[in-house]
């Protein structure tokens, strides 16, 4: 979708949002797939609630990107245009064993730099790409532990009230890879309590997390993580693994060889490609365990 109205061009300058033509969503996305729109750039968190009236107002669809490491996105020309946080510059601040965030900060940056400030408790996210509202919005999570468990207090924009507001952690529920946040909220920033730790403790647990994901997934090659939650009490990938479909493929879209819940692309796969995938091996699950598997991969059809 492109934004061509100067009446529209000249108020997003006004109210600080770069506007990026014909933006290719395979270039932002860790799978390497999607076709092209434009790309409006957040310098301001004060400018949402303009923006998204300036957007409403004209009837232009949107979408809100993070680091596009938990994205299918459709191929072609896209219906909708992307918002996309800028990153500001410190988008850390650290107060005790509060660690004030941007949306926008890189998760394993975030991390690092909390570590060498003696704050532990993320190890585990370690190795997980994206962004810090990413996580949120995802409750991202590993080897036991998620980023719902630290949150404090998060600002957001919130679709409902069309307001910035801030929310207590108590009044979130972070439940696996879903958070009670309204599909259209906005995350802008956040505040963590980590515990504090040593930072040669914190790196230890670090390198194993490291190892671990090293020793099970296809971290070369391009993939959005899980493609599928894990149903209760089973492992999709599990599930897929013994049903033989390892090496299965549509196009260039395949199942990883090392690790049955990762579909990588391998090449030039396109969104049909990996859909139909997904669909094939979702069918074979059901029909041989009689399980539906959910998406975790967050789907954006053309
Ligand atoms: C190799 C690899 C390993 C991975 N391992 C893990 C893992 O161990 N555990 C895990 O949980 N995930 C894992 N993932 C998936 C992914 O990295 C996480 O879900 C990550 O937190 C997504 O963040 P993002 O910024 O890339 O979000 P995006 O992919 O950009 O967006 C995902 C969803 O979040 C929304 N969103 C993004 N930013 C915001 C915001 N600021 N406010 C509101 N909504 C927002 C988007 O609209 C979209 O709906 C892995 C991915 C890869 C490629």
């Amino acid at each position: 979708m492109r934004i061509s109205d100067p009446r529209i061009v000249v108020k997003l300058a006004e109210i600080h949002v770069d506007l990026q033509h014909g933006a290719t969503l395979a270039g932002l996305t860790s799978l390497g797939i999607g076709g092209t729109t434009d790309l409006l750039r957040i310098k301001k968190h004060e400018s949402l609630p303009d923006l998204l009236n300036l957007l409403d107002a004209n009837h232009v669809p949107h979408k809100f990107l993070g680091g596009g490491s938990n994205l299918l996105v459709g191929d072609g020309e896209l219906p909708w245009v992307i918002m996309q946080l800028v990153r500001p510059e410190p988008d850390v601040v650290l107060d005790g064993n509060f660690a004030h965030i941007d949306a926008a900060a890189d998760l394993g940056r975030m991390i690092t730099f909390c570590a060498k400030n003696d704050l532990g408790g993320m190890e585990g996210l370690i190795g997980v790409p994206g962004t810090v509202g990413g996580a949120l919005r995802m409750n991202a999570g590993a080897y036991g532990m998620q980023i719902g468990n630290y949150v404090r207090e998060v600002k957001l924009y919130r679709a409902a009230s069309r307001k910035i507001e801030i929310l207590r952690g108590h009044q979130i529920s972070f439940e696996y890879r879903h958070t009670s946040f309204a599909p259209d909220d906005m995350m802008l920033s956040v505040i963590l309590e980590l515990p504090s730790k040593p930072f040669k403790e914190i790196l230890q647990g670090i390198r194993i997390c490291n190892e671990k994901r090293r020793s099970s997934q296809p971290l070369g090659q391009k993939s959005a993580g899980c493609i599928f939650k894990n149903p209760p009490g089973a492992s999709a990938g599990r599930m897929i693994d013994e049903l033989g479909l390892k090496g299965l493929s549509v196009g260039d879209a395949r199942v990883s060889d090392r690790h049955a819940n990762f579909f990588v692309n391998a090449g030039h796969a396109s969104a049909k490609d990996m859909l139909a995938l997904i669909a094939d091996v979702r069918e074979r699950v059901q029909k041989s365990y009689g399980v539906s598997l959910e998406n975790e991969v967050v789907v954006w059809s053309a």
